[in-house]
């Protein structure tokens, strides 16, 4: 796929694929220290991580199937992941057109994409996974109960992760992904 690009001139970046359990929490405690200190509650600093980060454990970057991918072509802004990066006229709108058109030809999906009635997640332009490993991956991870897991874990806020919490987040963050890579 990168190669392909290249031939129109868009040099396909990875700025983010396999992240681990810690990396993760590393993020997460990160965030939730952050908005505590802004003086948000902390089911209010829960709800504003998960509008773009996972809580630990539950990342789709755990599987070594998703990337997060700019245009190298291109001189980097000071803020890569935003949405506006990708919008037309904008640094990596070729980028994203390119991937509209060819991205699943080569077995790549946009995994949050702005589809109004997909919940979870905000919208991600840089986000794409690699649906024949990844749906696989998570019909797996669907068998597993991450309620237990949780308790007396060292993430901040998990003494809020409560089974209707979890449930409530397994499905409209884990299951709210682009309807093209559940079927
Ligand atoms: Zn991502």
């Amino acid at each position: 796929m990168q190669k392909e690009a290249l031939k129109e001139g868009i040099s396909i970046q990875i700025v983010s694929a396999y992240r681990s359990f810690n990396h993760q929490k590393k993020i997460w405690n990160r965030k939730y220290k952050q908005y505590i200190l802004e003086g948000f509650s902390e089911q209010q600093t829960i709800a504003k991580i998960i509008e773009y980060s996972s809580i630990p454990g539950t990342s789709r970057h755990h599987w070594g199937t998703d990337i997060d991918i700019i245009d190298n072509a291109r001189s980097r802004p000071k803020k890569l992941l935003i949405e506006s990066n990708y919008t037309k006229n904008r640094i990596y709108s070729k980028l994203k057109i390119w991937m509209d058109k060819n991205a699943s030809n080569f077995g790549f999906y946009l995994v949050y994409n702005n589809n109004p009635t997909r919940k979870g997640y905000k919208y991600e332009p840089w986000h794409y996974t690699y649906k024949p490993l990844s749906k696989k991956m998570l019909e797996e991870y669907l068998k597993i109960n991450i309620f237990n897991f949780y308790k007396n874990s060292s993430i901040k806020g998990s003494h809020l992760f409560l089974e209707i919490f979890l449930k409530m987040y397994s499905f409209e963050h884990i299951l709210g992904v682009n309807l093209e890579i559940l079927n």
